[in-house]
């Protein structure tokens, strides 16, 4: 075998063009072998499809074939967040224009821990984070592998501007924070009610007066977008709350954060400028392929604490010679230019049309609430605030609520969420693709109510 082409370089187009082809082929013949959101018949014979496509993982010979039959099997055993019945999580479809960003990334691959692995993406990265970070009222902002990262390093943030940190999180809160709080050392997060599905501010005061930390050493961490129900805690009041009581404030927006791009949902995350830090996900609202996480901080200062040298990478003599410091804004070492596809995007979309983007799913989701408001077998959680829309079949028990919902998955029909409120289980849509319609709404209602014993 000659040895094989690489991406980049001068061969790089003429090897990559025809891959391409067979990439996008297998991804239409993949699909069309799928026939809807996910495939059918459940975990079992999508592992026996993929297990039979795959064959021997490391043959002594190479299969020229890997590619086609390989992508082929991954479309066909996906489930596709571009189909307008897979809407279950903060899963979102990528646009195309990212996606091609995306795959520039990787021909050139550029790599953030240095300088000299990455000069114009290191430029472009502080320039692109720095605009974000000003957008949220904050001084800098790192890129991250998605929200799970930013509220860990949120967390260690905290820890090392206080000496120490003590978490207080509504019953709420995105469980990314208590494994931070776990892997980072830390006492147990204290967990605050949530009665309404946001955190209670009352409580929070109790809570606040109740505890004896340090002064400083408070940590408290609202959301705005829950998981579960997209709903956005009381910024103003938690803010206030924080200063009274000389707490710091992160607020995870992993989800929600991306309303600021929306003249008309941007109002929702008032009292947002008033975090230490603020997590955000652009492959949530933002529609970036994974990953494509920020965490902003309000204070460049707290970034110090990660400061670190390695002298391959970026040498005492190097740096005052001129070369940019890059180890400092994360704590991995190898690290994707996942900025280029944020720029790209950013840049392409413009404000307005990243701003329509948000709209446009916002008011599916109000569309999809009244369907379920006015349809007799159903019963509505709550009017939507962002895009997520919880409804089960009326008085049915939990049991069946489920079931509904693992039956679709198993039949490949449709891919819903679940959730827990308010002591019942509810069906969850996180609607997040703009070019569902309507009619694809009352398609899923329908799958829904079709599938419910009466
Ligand atoms: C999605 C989400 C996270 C986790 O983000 P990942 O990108 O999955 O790591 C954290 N918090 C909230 C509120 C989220 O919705």
């Amino acid at each position: 075998m000659p040895t094989p082409p690489l991406a980049s370089g001068p061969q790089g187009p003429d090897a990559l063009r025809p891959l391409l082809d067979t990439v996008l082929d297998a991804l239409g013949t993949g699909a069309a072998a799928r026939g809807g959101p996910l495939p059918a018949d459940g975990p079992e014979a999508v592992a026996a499809r993929m297990r039979d496509a795959l064959g021997d993982p490391l043959p002594a010979e190479g299969d020229p074939h890997a590619l086609h039959r390989l992508v082929h099997a991954l479309a066909a055993g996906s489930a596709d967040p571009a189909d307008p019945l897979c809407a279950a999580h903060l899963h979102t479809p990528p646009l195309a224009v990212a996606t091609a960003a995306d795959l520039a990334a990787s021909i050139l691959n550029p790599s953030l821990d240095s300088w000299d692995q990455a000069p114009a993406a290191s430029t472009l990265e502080s320039l692109v984070t720095k605009a974000l970070a000003a957008e949220l009222h904050c001084a800098d902002a790192l890129v991250t592998t998605g929200g799970t990262e930013s509220n860990q390093l949120a967390v260690l943030l905290a820890r090392e501007a206080h000496g120490g940190a003590q978490l207080v999180v509504g019953a709420n809160a995105h469980h990314s924070l208590h494994r931070a709080a776990w892997l980072l050392g830390l006492p147990e997060p204290v967990t605050v009610p949530a009665p309404a599905g946001t955190l209670d501010p009352a409580a929070l005061d109790a809570a606040l007066t109740h505890l004896q930390g340090p002064r400083g050493s408070l940590v408290v961490a609202a959301t705005a977008g829950t998981t579960d129900a997209g709903l956005i805690d009381p910024l103003p009041d938690i803010a206030d709350l924080c200063e009274a009581h000389g707490a710091r404030l992160h607020i995870d927006a992993a989800y929600g954060g991306g309303l600021l791009l929306s003249d008309r949902h941007r109002a929702l995350l008032d009292g947002l400028d008033r975090a230490h830090t603020i997590t955000l996900d652009l492959h949530k609202l933002g529609w970036q392929p994974v990953a494509a996480g920020l965490l902003a901080v309000r204070d460049a200062q707290d970034l110090t604490a990660l400061n670190h040298r390695a002298d391959y990478l970026n040498a005492d003599d190097d740096t005052e010679a001129g070369l940019p410091d890059l180890l400092g804004r994360s704590l991995r070492t190898t690290r994707r230019p996942d900025i280029l596809k944020i720029a790209v995007t950013l840049k392409t979309l413009g404000r307005t049309g990243l701003g329509a983007l948000v709209d446009q799913v916002c008011a599916l989701a109000q569309d999809f609430a009244d369907l379920v408001e006015t349809h007799p077998r159903f019963e509505l959680y709550d009017r939507p605030t962002i895009s997520t829309v919880l409804f089960r079949p009326t008085d049915a028990p939990d049991d069946t609520v489920a079931a509904v919902r693992r039956n679709l998955l198993h039949d490949g029909r449709a891919v819903m969420g679940r959730a827990r409120l308010d002591g019942r289980l509810w069906l969850k849509t996180t609607l997040l693709n703009p070019h569902t319609r309507p009619d694809d709404l009352a398609a899923l209602l329908k799958l829904v109510e079709g599938t419910t014993p009466r």
